[in-house]
Parts: C-alpha cells; structure tokens; sequence
C-alpha cells in the first residue's frame, strides 16, 4: 500500500466525516491556489487535479516570459501543495475528449473548473489569415515550448514588424524581439527559438495601440525593462503626448508613476540621437488595424490603420471611434497581441456574453440537483485579464466558497472519485501522468538545461514527455 493511501485511510477511519472528494481542472495558478486554500480549511479533503498536459503549471510554464524567472518561483508553494498526501495530480487528460463535466460531477461531491482562456481574440479584419499575421499567443507558446505550439512557422528576415495591442503579452512579445541573444541564452527559453532569434533580421518593431498613452494596458515594471533595453532605442511620436503631461497631476496611481514614466522616456527619446543602436522599438497611439495587405503569394507588406479619436467621460474609460484618415504601415510580420480567451471544452457549459462561463461569486449554475455543484476559478471565470495576484485572490474566494458548502453537504454516500474517472479514461488514453511522472519530466529538463548552462531545457513534444515520465 503506497504511503499515500495509507494515510487517506487512516484519516477517513479516525475521523468520523466521511472524506470529501474535489476535483480540479486545470494545473495552472487557480487549480494550485485553490487546492492550497481547500487543504488549509477542509483538512480531510481529498483533492484531484487533472491537466490537459503531461505537466503541470499552466502559464507559468508556457505563459510567463523566460527572462522573468522570479515570477516562476510561485511553482515551489505549488510544488508543496501537490505533494501533500491528499491532493493528486494526473495529467494528460483533457476534459471534454477523456471525460465529460456530467461524469466529474457523479464520481465527486465538488468540482472546480480552472481550465483558463486557452485560444487568442481575433480582429475579424482582411487578410487576417496571411502568412506572418502571428497571434502573441502562439508565439509566446512557441517560445516557452508549448507543445502545440512549437512548430509555428515565423519569418524574421524582414527589417520592420509590429505588435497590435499594447498590454503586458505584447510588450513580453516586443522584449523578447528586441533582447540581445546573450541575454536570453541564460534563460529557460528554447532552444529552437533561441537559435531563430539569432537570426532575426527585425530592426524596427511598432507597438500600436488603438487608444492614447493614458489608456495603455501595459504596466510600469515591464515598460521600465522594455525602455531599459541595451542597444534598442525607444522612439514615442511627439503627436501622442499632446496634452499627455498636464493631464498627469489629476491621475490616480499606478497610473500616474507610469505616465510619469513614458513622458520620461518621450522627453530622452526627442533629444538623444537616433543614430548607432540595433535596434528601434516606436510605440504609436490612436490607431486601428483596418486591413492587412499582402502581395499576390498571401505575404504580409503592411497594415492599413484607420485613425482614431477618444470621446468618452473619464480618461481610462474613453472609447477610440474612427476618423475618415487611413494610414498604410509597411512591415512584414505583425503579432495579433489583443487578448486571450476561454473555449468551450464541454456542452455543457454556458458562456455570457464576455466569453466567461456564467457564474456567481465562482458558483455554475447547476440545474442537475442530483450531480456535484461545479464551480469556476482563475481566467475561465474572470476573463483573461489579471496578474497571478489576481488570480490568487479570485480561486482564495471561490475555494471558501467550496469549503462552505462542502461543510453543510450531509450526504453520507461515498463518491467513486478518480478510482471511476480512471475506467472512463482508461477506454481512449492509457497515459496518464502523475506528480511523480512530472518529476522525471523535471529532473530530464533540468539536466539537460545544465548542458547548454540553461536553467532548464523543455521536453516540447507529448510523446517525449510520456516517454521519460513512464
Ligand atoms: P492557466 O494558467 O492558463 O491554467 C489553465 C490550465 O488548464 C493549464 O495548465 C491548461 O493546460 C489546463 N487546461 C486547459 N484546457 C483544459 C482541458 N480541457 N482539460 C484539462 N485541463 C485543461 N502574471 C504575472 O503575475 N506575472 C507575469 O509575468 C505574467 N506573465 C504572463 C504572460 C503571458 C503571456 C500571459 C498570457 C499571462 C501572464 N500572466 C502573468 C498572468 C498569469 O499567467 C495568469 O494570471 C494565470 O496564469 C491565470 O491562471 P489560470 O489558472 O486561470 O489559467
Ligand atoms: P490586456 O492587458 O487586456 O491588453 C490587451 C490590449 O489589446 C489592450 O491594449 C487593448 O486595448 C488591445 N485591444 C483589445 N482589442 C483590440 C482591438 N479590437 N483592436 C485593437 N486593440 C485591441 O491583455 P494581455 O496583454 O493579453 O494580458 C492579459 C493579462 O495578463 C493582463 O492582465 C496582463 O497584465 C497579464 N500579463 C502580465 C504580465 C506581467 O506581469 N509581466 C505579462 C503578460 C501578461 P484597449 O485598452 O483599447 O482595449
């Protein structure tokens, strides 16, 4: 009998409750953070986590950027919580092709969706499909070893791109473009993206947002270590900040530092020289991509922008409305950085009109009385926006709100748990990984991180993985 299981059944005999089961989808932050808080306050809970992929982690493994390596420390409380005899871990199983929400809710008393927002928004525009129109989302995938993403066709041998959108994903897209190859070998990026990069002919990169500098997305730390850049040059369009600094005195921070900031940067750019850096990074303001023009072989030449104005009340609030003036931009490869957004991974879940699954206060509504009460956490609930801080805080609440209910729950039948989801998938898919698969996993990429003095070297293809975590 393994030790786990040992001390399961020690605990559901000496406690005279019976053992209440829950089950996670998604091993990203939510999934983590919420399990911590549920074994914290529901100490005989029993906890499975099932993940699409072998490994677990979720965007901190194939989201957060290989140069921010601190951000990923979160991984060590996650470590800890799934190595807690309670909680399981089992991976490569996808809800909605391995098993149905409606199966998940028989076999356990809780379950808790924490799948994230996996596909990118689109413009809907022309052209859209062209090659080299790359979606933020699959490069960074790309970059950071995202199985499915790690074949992405990009072309970087033209000299101008530009980045649609100004948040954090797009200024992560921007520092990785712009970043000297020194720096990024000593990070966990791949090295097929780094052996690209080193090649990449880009030299002038356009970071276009569709409304003004007091409405940027992106914040101060990740603007600070764009402009800090060694041997890239920020160039802002004196146009842009018409009226920018007076309006300073009347915001609110973080705003405000961050506006500070780019007025900063506007003021240096104008009287520094232009000339004797690698390369350029031009933010440019109050434009929309209206159409992408490409040659008679489907290849990008250009962004044809429509000029925008603001209107609306409060500043952060107001609304881009177009204008009758177009603007052609000529570049060759443009990365669509407009924000993510969650899929419908079974019929069974409704979605509101913002794309997330319709909840309250993290509870799905539930119209099966004799099935588990199913709840949401992390982006799949609150939508694609939010730091891992956000995220933490969002699955802390709906995790009290699971163990509430759990603690009024007097059914006094025993739930089947994995033991039933496991017959289930056992029909279509005999791997699945558990938290001590993942460890191989781990250990093969730190090793092999160690021979290219690389803090890790991901295993990017499904099949490997399955392999090592045998
Ligand atoms: P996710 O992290 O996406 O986790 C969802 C998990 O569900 C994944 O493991 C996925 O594989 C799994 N899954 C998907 N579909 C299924 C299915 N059908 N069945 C089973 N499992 C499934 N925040 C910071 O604080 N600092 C940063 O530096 C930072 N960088 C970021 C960079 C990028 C590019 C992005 C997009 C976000 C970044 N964030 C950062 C935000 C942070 O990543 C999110 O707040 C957080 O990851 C959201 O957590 P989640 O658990 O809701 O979703
Ligand atoms: P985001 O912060 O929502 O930014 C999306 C950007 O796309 C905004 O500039 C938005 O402009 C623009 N946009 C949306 N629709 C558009 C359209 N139709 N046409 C033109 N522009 C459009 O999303 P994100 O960058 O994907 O980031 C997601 C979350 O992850 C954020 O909370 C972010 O902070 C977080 N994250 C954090 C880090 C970090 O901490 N280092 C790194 C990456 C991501 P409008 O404002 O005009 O809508």
């Amino acid at each position: 009998m393994s030790f786990k299981l040992y001390k399961l059944l020690c605990r559901t005999f000496t406690t005279s409750t019976r053992v209440p089961q829950v089950c996670i989808v998604g091993a990203g932050p939510a999934g983590f953070y919420a399990a911590m808080h549920l074994t914290k306050n529901l100490p005989q809970v029993k906890i499975d986590i099932i993940e699409k992929l072998p490994v677990p982690f979720g965007l901190i493994r194939y989201g957060v950027a290989p140069d921010h390596p601190e951000v990923k420390n979160v991984i060590n409380q996650f470590t800890k919580v799934a190595q807690q005899p309670n909680v399981n871990f089992y991976g490569n199983i996808t809800l909605g092709n391995d098993v149905k929400i409606s199966q998940l809710r028989q076999y356990y008393d809780a379950v808790l969706l924490t799948y994230g927002a996996e596909e990118d928004r689109i413009l809907g525009i022309e052209n859209e499909d062209a090659k080299n129109v790359i979606a933020a989302r699959s490069f960074v995938g790309w970059y950071n070893g995202l199985p499915s993403d790690k074949d992405l066709k990009i072309d970087l041998s033209g000299h101008t791109a530009a980045i649609l959108g100004q948040g954090n994903v797009a200024l992560d897209v921007a520092r990785i473009l712009l970043s000297s190859i020194e720096e990024l070998k000593k990070t966990d990026i791949t090295e097929y993206a780094l052996n690209t990069l080193a090649e990449s002919k880009v030299k002038e990169l356009y970071l276009i947002g569709r409304r003004g500098p007091l409405q940027v997305a992106f914040t101060i730390k990740e603007l600070r270590e764009q402009i800090k850049l060694k041997n890239c040059k920020t160039i802002w369009r004196e146009q842009d900040f018409v009226g920018v600094e007076n309006a300073i005195t009347n915001l609110q921070r973080p705003r405000k530092r961050l506006t500070e900031l780019m007025v900063k940067s506007f003021k240096e750019s104008q009287t520094q020289s232009n000339v004797g850096f690698d390369k350029y990074f031009k933010p440019i303001f109050f434009r929309s991509p209206r159409k992408f023009i490409v040659n008679e072989k489907k290849e990008l030449t250009g962004i044809e922008l429509t000029c925008n104005e603001l209107q609306g009340e409060t500043l952060e609030e107001k609304k881009s409305v177009p204008t009758d003036k177009i603007e052609l931009l000529r570049c060759s490869l443009v990365f669509r950085s407009i924000g993510y957004r969650s899929v419908k991974a079974d019929d069974e879940l409704k979605f509101d009109s913002n794309g997330l699954v319709t909840n309250n206060r993290g509870i799905v509504e539930n119209n099966t009385e004799d099935l588990a009460k199913m709840y949401v956490a992390g982006w799949l609930g609150t939508g694609p926006v939010g730091v891992i801080l956000h995220t933490m805080g969002n699955a802390f609440q709906v995790a009290k709100v699971i163990v509430e209910d759990l603690k009024k729950d007097n059914n006094p039948h025993l739930k089947g748990g994995f033991e039933e989801v496991k017959k289930i998938i056992l029909q279509n898919n005999y791997h699945v990984v558990d938290w001590k698969g993942w460890e191989k996993i781990d250990k093969y990429e730190i090793e092999q991180g160690k021979l290219k003095g690389k803090p890790r070297e991901k295993v990017c293809s499904i099949e490997k993985m399955l392999e090592i975590a045998v």
